[in-house]
């Protein structure tokens, strides 16, 4: 009897799932989530580990999550010392993660528990795979700047870069403990995590969802916000707008000697290339800050507490 319930154990935790959730003032979806959620995972009698990253929240989101550990010894707590971004977050909780199985998930519930457990159940049936990643077959409406911007950034990122993102691709994956050590063996600052998946490669199954609406409170995204995510992605993973702008320089020095013979440059030529000059030199400028950004070793994230990671 005692082998055989030995065994058993072993088996459940061989198979641990962890998830985790970035949250960004969810005080009230916290606990609509975490039912959900616990639903979900006992009815697929899972051993778990729900890792919550309070990511600095102005709301209730802290006090929520201190219920839920202390009448669930699975749940555990990183609370940052302020708001460090979703990708601090997940990143956070990677590296604190104990599970053969990792997932991520927001905790809004537009991301619904039991598509996550469809996935899981996926990647323990396909061997052959290691990560399998959730695409958005329609975006949702309540975000109508992403639903334009998001398709047009996909497309460039995967023309100049040295990743291939799948258009919709979210951060709402299942992958295994080997995908989650090579991720946080990388040390960059101003992570990209989507474009850090397809950078580590492992075997990777798609499968769409539609994301729900999101149950209260807003988006955390901005039109600025929106477009400073894509441009970190594309400086992270592609050198294109340098060679770019070589490309255009060189254009320029020809059209240059053309015209000391023709001398067809008007101010308007001028005001032109003078734009083009301070396009340059803000790229430029932007591959500096990160070259800067990474010399100076800041972490990603700074942790005030960590709650119910010594739980046995
Ligand atoms: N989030 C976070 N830190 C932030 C912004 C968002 O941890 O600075 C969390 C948020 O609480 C949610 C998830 O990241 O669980 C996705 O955020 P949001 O719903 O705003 O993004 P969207 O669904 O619109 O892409
Ligand atoms: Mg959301």
């Amino acid at each position: 009897m005692i082998g055989k319930s030995y065994l058993r154990k072993e088996r459940s935790d061989s198979m641990k799932l962890s998830v985790i959730v970035p949250c960004y003032n969810e005080g009230l979806n916290i606990n609509v989530f975490y039912e959900d959620m616990l639903k979900n995972l006992k009815e697929n009698k899972l051993s778990y580990e729900l890792i919550f990253v309070n990511d600095g929240s102005t709301d209730d989101t802290l006090e929520k999550l201190k219920d839920l550990s202390v009448k669930d010894k699975n749940v555990k707590i990183i609370n940052f010392s302020r708001n460090f971004g979703k990708e601090a977050a997940m990143q956070a909780g990677l590296e604190k993660s104990s599970g053969s199985y990792i997932s991520i998930i927001d905790a809004d519930m537009q991301q619904k528990p039991s598509t996550l457990i469809s996935m899981y159940n996926k990647l323990i049936e396909n061997k052959y795979y290691d990560v399998v990643c959730a695409y958005r077959e329609s975006r949702d409406d309540d975000n109508k700047i992403k639903a334009i911007i998001a398709p047009l950034f996909y497309k460039l990122i995967n023309k100049v870069s040295n990743v291939n993102l799948v258009s919709g691709a979210s951060d709402f994956r299942v992958f295994k403990k080997e995908v989650k050590d090579a991720i946080i063996s990388l040390k960059e600052n101003n992570r990209f995590l989507k474009g850090i998946f397809s950078w580590v490669g492992f075997n990777t199954i798609y499968v769409p969802y539609t994301p729900d609406v999101r149950l209260y409170g807003t988006s955390k995204w901005s039109l600025l916000k929106l477009v400073n995510y894509g441009l970190n992605g594309i400086i992270s993973f592609s050198s294109f707008p340098l060679y770019l702008i070589f490309y255009i320089a060189i254009f320029y020095v020809l059209l240059a000697l053309l015209n000391t013979i023709f001398n067809f440059f008007g101010y308007r030529t001028m005001i032109f290339l003078l734009a083009l000059i301070l396009i340059s030199i803000s790229i430029v400028g932007l591959y500096i800050s990160k070259i800067y950004n990474n010399a100076l070793k800041r972490p990603n994230y700074i942790i005030k507490e960590l709650i119910g990671f010594n739980n046995k």
